[in-house]
C-alpha cells in the first residue's frame, strides 16, 4: 500500500522542515513578490535546449511506467517541438508598447502576439506536420486529423483560448497539439525579452506571458542556494517566488509538503490549507534532470492521492490537462 508522508515547514520559513533548515541559506525577501537582491528575478528559457531536454526526460520516464504510453507520446511531441524550434527559426513580432505594459504591472506579452504574429500559427502548423504518431491511439490520431481539417482561424482561436487559460473541455485532445506549438512560439518570444526589465505581476502569474505555473523548482544555479522558481506552463520562463508561500492565494500559513513512495523523493506537492490548492514541487537541486512538465505527468500518482485529501491542483500542464 502506498505510504504518504508529510513534512511540515519550519515556522521561521528558513527551510522546508526542521531537519532541512539551514539558517545560513540566503532566502528571498518574503515581503516582496518574488524579488531578492541575491537571486535573479527571472531566468528566460533557452529554446535550443528546452524541448530536446524535455523529450529525453519523457523518454527516460516512459519505460515500465503506468502512464508509459502517454509519456511516450509526449516524448514524440517534445521531439516535434525541438525539431520545429531548430528548423523553423523566426523573429517574434513583439508588441511596441512593451515598456508601457511592464510599467503598468502587466505581463510583457499580450494575447495579440498569439493571434496577430503569423509565426505563432506557423509554429503550431509545423508541430502538426512533423509530429511522429506511429502507433498512437486512434483518439490521438483523430484529434490531429480534426485540427488539420480546421481553418487557420479556428486553430488560432484555440491558441488564443489556451493563452487566456480558457481551455475548451470538448477540445482537450486537440489543445495538446496546439499548446505544443504555442509553447515553441512563446518560448522564442520570452527568450528575446530583456530579463532585467521584467517585473512581478502577481502571485502565480508569469511576468513574461501571464501564464500559470506548472510546478515550482528548487534550483542550485543562483548565488542563493536552493532558491525557488515557478516554471511557466506556456513560455517556460522561470520566475523567483518566496519559499513556503502558496502560489495560488499568497498565504504562508498552513503550507505543507507531501511525497509518495512510488514517486521520486525529489518530487513532492506543496499544499495550502488556506485555499486547499497544491502545486508540484521539484527538488531540481538534487536531480538536475527533473523537468517541470515531464515530471508533473510522471508523478500523476501524487495528484490522485492529494486530490483524495481534498486539494485541487493550482498548477497547469498544457500537455496533460485532466
Ligand atoms: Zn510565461
Ligand atoms: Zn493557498
Amino acid at each position: 500500500m502506498a505510504r504518504f508522508f508529510k513534512r511540515t515547514p519550519a515556522p521561521s520559513g528558513a527551510g522546508e522542515s526542521a531537519s532541512e533548515a539551514q539558517p545560513r541559506d540566503i532566502q528571498p525577501d518574503p515581503d516582496r513578490i518574488g524579488i531578492s537582491g541575491s537571486v535573479p528575478f527571472v531566468r528566460l528559457p533557452d529554446p535550443s535546449r528546452l524541448f530536446a531536454d524535455r523529450a529525453k526526460r519523457f523518454a527516460a520516464l516512459a519505460p515500465e511506467h503506468p502512464l508509459g504510453a502517454y509519456l511516450d507520446f509526449l516524448a514524440r511531441l517534445a521531439q516535434a517541438q525541438a525539431k520545429v524550434q531548430a528548423e523553423h527559426p523566426f523573429t517574434p513580432a513583439l508588441p511596441e508598447d512593451g515598456a508601457l505594459r511592464l510599467e503598468h504591472g502587466m505581463p510583457a506579452l499580450p494575447r495579440n502576439v498569439v493571434t496577430d504574429d503569423p509565426s505563432c500559427l506557423a509554429c503550431i502548423d509545423a508541430v502538426l506536420a512533423v509530429v511522429d504518431l506511429d502507433g498512437a491511439p486512434a483518439a490521438t490520431l483523430a484529434a490531429l486529423d480534426a485540427l488539420r481539417a480546421m481553418t487557420s482561424e479556428e486553430r488560432l482561436d484555440l491558441a488564443g483560448q489556451i493563452f487566456e487559460g480558457a481551455i475548451p473541455v470538448e477540445r482537450m485532445a486537440e489543445c495538446v497539439f496546439v499548446a505544443a506549438g504555442l509553447q515553441v512560439y512563446l518560448a522564442a518570444c520570452a527568450a528575446v525579452l530583456d530579463a532585467k526589465a521584467l517585473k512581478p505581476v502577481a502571485d502565480g502569474v508569469c511576468p513574461c506571458c501571464g501564464g500559470a505555473p506548472t510546478a515550482s523548482l528548487i534550483v542550485n544555479w543562483t548565488p542563493a542556494d536552493k532558491a525557488r522558481y515557478l516554471s511557466c506552463s506556456q513560455c517556460a520562463t522561470l520566475w523567483n517566488h518566496v519559499r513556503i508561500r502558496c502560489t495560488a492565494c499568497g498565504s504562508g500559513e498552513g503550507v505543507s509538503y507531501y511525497g509518495l513512495d512510488e514517486v521520486s523523493k525529489d518530487v513532492q506537492v506543496e499544499t495550502c490549507t488556506a485555499c486547499h490548492s497544491y502545486l508540484k514541487h521539484l527538488h531540481q537541486h538534487r536531480d538536475a534532470a527533473l523537468d517541470p512538465i515531464a515530471d508533473d505527468v510522471a508523478s500523476y500518482g501524487l495528484d490522485l492521492k492529494i486530490a483524495e485529501e481534498g486539494f485541487r491542483k493550482a498548477g497547469l500542464n498544457l500537455l496533460f490537462v485532466g
